[in-house]
């Protein structure tokens, strides 16, 4: 059995049996852990109101060999996501955001990268920062910090300089290439030139910088799209929290789904 502590960011809180539950949180030095807080849904339990998804705390738990879930003895809040989860829009946000590390970080893996994101996105968003931005900026940069979305500077087919304005994205979705090796590769869509750049800029800037200088909607609509398309080529399946914001935007009066970018 051994002890451990650490800065994490709460992913998810599950209700498991009559009163505890199962929280899974991210740390910089062990990546994603999943464990029981017991205890937890009774009335003057010492997990209280801490347990808020994505807040930021420090967490005490017990790790036992061969077990995949450990034993969460103390919980203390160091800053909540509470605002983020007062309107629909913001409780649609932080499930996508946390589907995003449930997906694509390992358990038992040092993911500071992958803490640091999420640290600096939930802040940003709390403190007012674009929400839309936002989220097209962690999208693009969870994909760049699992290898598989780099910042198109190379043609990774013939190694050429991509120019700006001669940009594609294999309709497969593997990966942005020049246009001559669109063009061999048979299926490509265009990339405009603004969300090449926005794919630059995001590698140096900070979202609170982007923000100053927030790309128009029809560039974050496109990252949006290039995102989805990258992502579920890698996963093999879409993300359930993204699904669930297409059908509840859909449903919405005034909100049109953009048409589908499925190959
Ligand atoms: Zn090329």
């Amino acid at each position: 059995m051994e002890l451990r502590s650490a800065e994490a960011l709460l992913l998810d809180v599950v209700d498991l049996h009559d009163y505890d539950r199962i929280v899974t949180f991210l740390t910089r030095e062990w990546g994603k852990k999943r464990g029981v807080a017991k205890g937890a849904r009774r009335k003057h339990s010492r997990f209280g109101g801490q347990l808020q998804p994505l807040a930021r705390a420090r967490v005490d738990w017990m790790e036992k060999d061969n077990r995949d879930l450990v034993r969460i003895s103390a919980v203390d809040l160091q800053r909540s996501a509470r605002q983020l989860q007062q309107d629909l829009e913001g409780l649609l946000l932080s499930a996508y955001l946390a589907d995003h590390i449930q997906e694509f970080v390992q358990e038992n893996e040092p993911s500071d990268l992958f803490f640091r994101l999420l640290d600096s996105t939930v802040l940003a968003v709390v403190e007012g920062v674009d929400r839309g931005l936002a989220t097209r900026y962690f999208e693009a940069w969870v994909l760049r910090l699992a290898g598989i979305f780099p910042v198109p500077e190379i043609c990774p087919h013939c190694g050429r300089v991509l120019e700006a304005s001669g940009v594609v994205l294999l309709v497969s979705g593997e990966s942005m290439v020049c246009r001559a090796c669109g063009t061999a590769a048979g299926r490509a869509r265009n990339v405009s030139p603004e969300a090449v750049m926005f794919l630059r800029r995001i590698d140096s800037a900070k979202l609170v910088d982007m923000d100053r200088q927030r790309p128009e909607e029809s560039t974050l609509d496109e990252i949006e799209q290039i995102c989805t398309l990258v992502r579920r080529n890698f996963l093999q399946h879409e993300l359930r929290s993204y699904q669930v914001i297409r059908e509840t935007i859909a449903g919405l009066p005034g909100k049109p789904v953009p048409p589908s970018e499925n190959p």
